[in-house]
């Protein structure tokens, strides 16, 4: 987290009833808005992103609607249990964990679905688990090729502030965001971006709901306060985060990480090891996810990487666990941070006994310099 972020959260806390917290409240709910590219509403709640996924389907669905979801790896499959869970009707349009979501299969799904019994369409923008983007515009695209009145509702929790996302413009109903990954904050907020339309879908929407209930929150968003106790010091970091992003420019902000990403993925290619998106144009600029050669331990790896070098790299999750490590290139990260990851994992592939030609640190610092 950067230094500024990291000042901004020691503040002292303030009476979140009292006048000086409207400023604070609005400067966030409007900031979050230029950052989804929004008109419409922002709500934040303390929470982490599951309570922001949680949030999205009570608001908008009942008991027993049909959603269509596509499963892009670990978090997209954990996102469809949450469904199930909560007394929804999940249809899983299953992928191979290595490519966004197919705007085709979920076209040729709704056509089928002449009835309109799919209430909402769930995809999961850059899926965590394995480095995968789907394409949400043409997702949008392929919802209206079917001319289906379904909701769109987007997970861009790890998306949000490192991959370009356009609520307005590309007519998502719902985005379900986090604080903890591109916002560069610590965990506990989390964030819905709402449509007219979701807000119309919400008003007779009858699943249970209390904490997570927009209508409680609209009404005291709109002074800058909060129905219950917000996340008060998480709020200032946020401010921060935005200006801080902002300062940058949100553009120079995605190409940084979509360099990186090309960086990490050729030093990744010299290495000899494959990345495990295997779509051209899907790959993350938020993380590469790296496939272990056979009979190596991913997860025995890291911890080589972790004892020798103090370095951290994301394990395989559920289906890909220990089969795939990950390396995280995104927030507050620049050149160099880059260069000395990549450097940790070649020096650990070698520790580790695990198959690799060297160079890949230098083909990313050739493409870096
Ligand atoms: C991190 C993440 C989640 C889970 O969020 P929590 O804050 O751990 O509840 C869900 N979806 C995606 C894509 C994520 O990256």
């Amino acid at each position: 987290m950067p230094d500024r972020i990291l000042q901004a959260i020691s503040r002292q806390t303030i009476d979140h009833r009292g006048p000086d917290f409207a400023e604070v409240g609005r400067t966030a709910l409007e900031g979050m808005k230029r950052i989804f590219k929004t008109e419409s509403s922002v709500i934040i709640y303390p929470s982490s992103g599951t309570g922001a996924w949680e949030a999205a389907l009570v608001n908008t669905l009942s008991p027993g609607d049909k959603v269509l979801m596509y499963e892009t790896g670990h978090f997209a499959a954990t996102w469809s249990s949450l469904a199930k869970k909560i007394g929804l009707d999940a249809e899983v349009i299953g992928g191979d964990w290595r490519a966004g979501a197919d705007p085709d299969l979920i076209c040729e799904r709704l056509k089928q679905d002449s009835g309109h019994e799919i209430r909402a369409v769930c995809v999961v923008h850059n899926e965590t688990s394995t480095g995968s983007v789907s394409p949400i515009a043409e997702i949008r695209k392929a919802i209206d090729e079917a001319n289906h009145p379904a909701l769109f509702l987007v997970d861009t929790i790890s998306g949000l502030a490192s991959i370009d996302l356009c609520f307005d413009a590309w007519g998502i109903d719902v985005c379900i965001a986090g604080s903890q990954k591109g916002l560069m904050l610590p965990p506990g907020l989390s964030f819905n971006a709402i449509s007219e339309k979701a807000l119309a879908a919400h008003k007779s929407a009858s699943l249970q709901r209390s904490y997570w209930d927009w209508s409680d929150m609209l009404g005291p968003n709109s002074k800058g306060f909060f129905p219950y106790t917000p996340a008060t010091n998480l709020l200032y970091g946020l401010n921060e985060a935005i200006e801080m992003l902002e300062e940058e420019g949100l553009d120079n902000v995605f190409a940084r990480h979509a360099r990186h990403g090309a960086a990490t993925r050729s030093a990744v290619k010299t290495w000899g090891l494959d990345v495990l998106c295997a779509r051209q144009g899907q790959e993350s600029g938020v993380l590469t996810a790296v496939v272990m050669p056979d009979g190596h331990s991913a997860d025995a790896f890291r911890n080589t990487a972790l004892q020798s070098f103090d370095i951290s790299l994301g394990n395989g999750l559920s289906k890909v666990a220990d089969r795939v490590f990950r390396i995280g290139h995104l927030g507050d990260f620049n050149d160099l941070m880059l260069s000395a990851t990549l450097a940790g994992v070649e020096m650990s592939l070698a520790r580790a006994g695990v198959p690799h030609n060297e160079g890949g640190v230098q083909t990313a610092m050739n493409q870096l310099k």
